[in-house]
């Protein structure tokens, strides 16, 4: 099996930026993209438009923008699998990187696998029931649906992701309803002052979602107030959770230190608890999660693991 100086796991803005500076620095990497779990590209190929990545002052969309982060990985000589990596073994160097059908040792790696988003545990939401058929977790992928058009929609939460899924949704349902399970919007002032003066959006305060029923698709909700404690039924054409994410670790099975929700905790900028081993993205970070702080940590990562790899006598 090839020995390679740097396998790169994860095809967000963190991972290619990783490869492209990894690969102008002649570490030749390798960049497991990721197949079952998603598209290469990352949480961006579900997104409509970026406005505020740098540099683009008229928007672009997500998908369009990751497009061009892989051309300029490749154009460097990048080398990419599309496919998951299953599992690592990190307790012994080089580290072995097992994908779905490809083996890799390396004698450093960057993790850049990103966050999914999470779903709550309604009943009625469930795989089997109407998880995915009325209920999903992103709105950009699934809103234009034609079983969303014209009906009342439902949005789980209160950050951004919320409000700028509830604000998407106005362009396909009846009406659209923020449900948050307190009286404040955790999102931005700008984000919470549109969703709040959009005409076909209206916040349920401390309200949660008990139950989703219907037939082959989403028909109904059961709201519950959490402070009358009073229930009611209402009308649904889909509901969506918009409550942050999860990072995306399980294939690392507990190898790298992580705080208590799972993400990778790193020290001197990109460095993780196992020497050669970096991490950039939203995989580390739990509080900016932007396309631009990853593509920032990213290249990081990738001059971490330059100079790591130079202190260990490989260029
Ligand atoms: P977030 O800020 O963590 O918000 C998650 C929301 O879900 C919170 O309002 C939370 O309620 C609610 N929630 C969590 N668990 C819940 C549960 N079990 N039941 C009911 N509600 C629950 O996540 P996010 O909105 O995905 O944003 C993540 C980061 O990305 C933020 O930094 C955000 O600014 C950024 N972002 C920015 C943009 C933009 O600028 N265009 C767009 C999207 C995201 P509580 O408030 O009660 O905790």
């Amino acid at each position: 099996m090839k020995k390679e100086k740097l396998v790169i796991i994860g095809s967000g803005p963190a991972g290619y930026s990783a490869a492209i500076y990894a690969a102008r620095a002649n570490l030749d990497p390798v960049l497991f993209e990721g197949f079952m779990s998603g598209p290469a590209g990352g949480q961006l190929m579900t997104t409509t438009e970026v406005e505020n990545y740098p540099g683009f002052p008229k928007g672009i969309l997500g998908p369009e923008l990751m497009d061009a982060f892989r051309e300029q990985a490749l154009r460097f000589g990048t080398r990419a699998f599309s496919e998951d990596v299953v599992s690592v073994e990190l307790s012994k160097r080089p580290f072995l990187i097992q994908g779905a059908t490809t083996q890799v040792h390396a004698e450093a790696i960057i993790i850049a696998t990103g966050a999914t988003a999470k779903r709550l545990d309604i009943e009625g939401s469930r795989d089997g029931e109407f998880w995915q058929k009325g209920v999903t977790a992103c709105a950009v992928c699934d809103g234009a649906a034609p079983i969303f058009r014209n009906r009342p929609l439902y949005v789980i939460g209160g950050g951004d992701s919320a409000v700028e899924e509830a604000l998407f949704l106005t362009k396909y349902g009846s009406r659209v309803f923020l449900v948050h399970r307190r009286d404040e919007l955790r999102a931005s002032k700008i984000m919470a002052e549109r969703a709040m003066h959009h005409p076909k959006i209206e916040i349920l305060w401390n309200t949660i979602i008990e139950k989703i029923s219907g037939d082959n698709v989403v028909k109904q909700v059961r709201l519950k107030n959490l402070v009358s404690g009073k229930t009611e039924e209402k009308e649904a054409g889909g509901v969506f959770f918009a409550i942050g994410h999860e990072p995306n670790t399980k294939f690392l099975k507990d190898q790298l230190k992580t705080n208590e929700t799972g993400y990778i905790l790193v020290h001197n900028g990109t460095y993780t608890s196992v020497e050669g081993v970096f991490a950039g993205g939203d995989v580390q970070d739990w509080v900016y999660r932007q396309a631009v702080t990853a593509a920032g940590s990213g290249c990081m990562a990738a001059l971490d693991a330059e100079r790591w790899l130079a202190s260990q006598g490989i260029e």
